[in-house]
C-alpha cells in the first residue's frame, strides 16, 4: 500500500466524496451547492385509516443554509427507486407548508430561515413504498435549482388497541391527517422540538338530534358527552394520573394556561412496548386509577370532563413516545374494532354547530363500515361496541 493514500483519502471523504475513490480517480458523485437542505423529522410510520387507505404523515424540515431568498416552486416524493409519487407545485406547496414553529402557508424561506412542510401521502392498501426521497425545485436570483434529499424509511409498524369509548354518534374532530389543531402543533420543549399530537383526536358525541349539547351552553352536563365512560385500550401501567383541576366553563378557551394544566386531569398509560397513551381534559373526581397502579384493557379509568385548555368538553386522546403529553413525539395507533356511520363535511361547520348548539350536519354512509384495525379519520361519525361493567 502506498503509504500516502490514506491521508488524501480521508480529507475527500469529509466533502462527501465516495469512500471508493484513491489518488488520481474522479469522483463518481458531483458536487453542487445546494440551497435548502432537507430532512425528514421522525421516519413515519404508515396507518390504516377508516377510509381502507394507508396514511403516511411525516413533517419534512427545509433549512436554507444560503443568503439567498429561495422560492419553494415544486416538491416531488420519490420511492426508493425514483418513482415519483406525489408532487406539489406553487400554491398547492405553500398550503402544506409553514415557517419553522408557525402554521400559516408559505412559498419562500428567506435567508437562514427554516421551514416545515406537512406531509400527508395516502395509498391504496398494498402500495406503500418502503423507501420515500423528495426532490425540491427552487427559484432564486440566481435562477433555478433541483436538488434530493430528506430520504427515509417508512414503517408499518403500527401499534393495535381497544376502543378508549363505548357508544354510538362519536366525531373524531380533528383527527388525521390534515387538521392544523393538532397536525401542526410542533413546539420547543426543553430543548427539543416535538411534535406530540401529530395523530390526536378530539372525541366528541353527537344527541340523537345531531347536537353536541343541548341546554345552557355554559353547562358542562349540556354536553352528550360529558361524564362519559373512558377506558383502558389495552393492558398497560398506569405512569400519571392526575385529578387536581376544576372544569372550564365552555364556550370559550381559558386563556394562556402553563404547560403542566394544559391537559387538565389526565392520564398516561405505558403500553407493552413502550409506546405511552393519554387521555386529556377528564371529569374532576372520576379519576379511578393511581400512578403505578396496572390496568386491563376495557376497565373505566376515568370520565369525560372539560379540565384544562379546552373550550368544550371532550376526550382528548392519543399514542406518544414517551411519558409526557406534549414533550414526546406522536405516534400512529389503529382500533382493532368500531363502525363509521357517517362523516362530518366540514370542520368550520362542526365548530359553528358546538359553538351555537345547533345541528352538526352528517353526511351518512349508506351501510356502516365495520372497520378492523383502522384509525379513525377526521370528522367520522363513529360507534363504539359497547363494553360491560
Ligand atoms: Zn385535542
Amino acid at each position: 500500500m502506498n503509504c500516502n493514500v490514506l491521508p488524501i483519502a480521508a480529507g475527500l471523504l469529509t466533502l462527501g466524496i465516495g469512500a471508493s475513490m484513491s489518488r488520481g480517480e474522479s469522483s463518481e458523485e458531483s458536487i453542487q451547492f445546494t440551497p435548502v437542505a432537507m430532512k425528514v423529522m421522525k421516519p413515519p410510520i404508515a396507518v390504516k385509516g377508516s377510509d381502507g387507505r394507508f396514511h403516511v404523515v411525516y413533517e419534512l424540515k427545509l433549512a436554507n443554509a444560503s443568503p439567498i431568498t429561495c422560492n419553494l416552486e415544486r416538491l416531488a416524493v420519490l420511492t426508493g427507486d425514483g418513482k415519483e409519487i406525489a408532487t406539489y407545485v406553487g400554491e398547492k406547496l405553500a398550503a402544506i407548508t409553514s415557517l419553522l414553529g408557525g402554521r400559516d402557508p408559505v412559498s419562500v424561506i428567506g435567508a437562514h430561515q427554516m421551514a416545515v412542510v406537512w406531509m400527508h401521502l395516502s395509498f391504496a392498501p398494498g402500495s406503500v413504498p418502503k423507501q420515500i426521497e423528495h426532490e425540491l425545485t427552487i427559484g432564486s436570483e440566481k435562477g433555478t435549482i433541483t436538488e434530493k434529499g430528506g430520504e427515509s424509511e417508512v414503517s408499518d409498524d403500527v401499534i393495535t388497541l381497544g376502543p378508549p369509548l363505548e357508544g354510538e354518534r362519536w366525531v373524531a374532530v380533528d383527527s388525521c391527517c390534515e387538521s392544523l389543531t393538532h397536525r401542526r402543533a410542533l413546539m420547543g420543549l426543553n430543548g427539543h422540538l416535538y411534535l406530540a399530537q401529530r395523530f390526536a383526536i378530539d372525541w366528541e358525541q353527537l344527541n340523537d338530534q345531531h347536537r353536541t349539547s343541548s341546554g345552557d351552553l355554559q353547562k358542562v352536563e349540556s354536553y352528550s358527552c360529558y361524564g362519559k365512560r373512558v377506558f383502558a385500550v389495552a393492558d398497560a401501567e398506569v405512569v400519571a394520573a392526575v385529578d387536581e383541576f376544576q372544569n372550564q366553563v365552555p364556550g370559550g378557551l381559558p386563556g394562556k394556561l402553563p404547560p403542566e394544566e394544559i391537559d387538565g386531569n389526565h392520564i398516561i398509560l405505558k403500553l407493552a412496548n413502550g409506546p405511552f397513551a393519554l387521555y386529556a381534559h377528564l371529569k374532576p373526581g372520576s379519576l379511578r386509577v393511581k400512578s403505578g397502579q396496572r390496568v386491563k384493557r376495557g376497565e373505566v379509568i376515568a370520565q369525560v370532563g372539560n379540565t384544562g385548555n379546552t373550550s368544550a368538553p371532550h376526550l382528548h386522546f392519543h399514542v406518544m413516545s414517551r411519558p409526557s403529553a406534549l414533550g414526546s413525539n406522536g405516534i400512529p395507533y389503529v382500533i382493532d374494532a368500531f363502525e363509521v356511520t357517517g362523516i362530518v363535511p366540514s370542520i368550520d361547520t362542526y365548530n359553528k354547530m358546538e359553538d351555537e348548539g345547533g345541528v352538526v350536519p352528517v353526511n351518512a354512509l349508506p351501510e356502516p363500515r365495520a372497520c378492523v384495525d383502522e384509525l379513525p379519520m377526521q370528522l367520522s361519525v363513529v360507534h363504539f361496541p359497547t363494553i360491560g361493567e
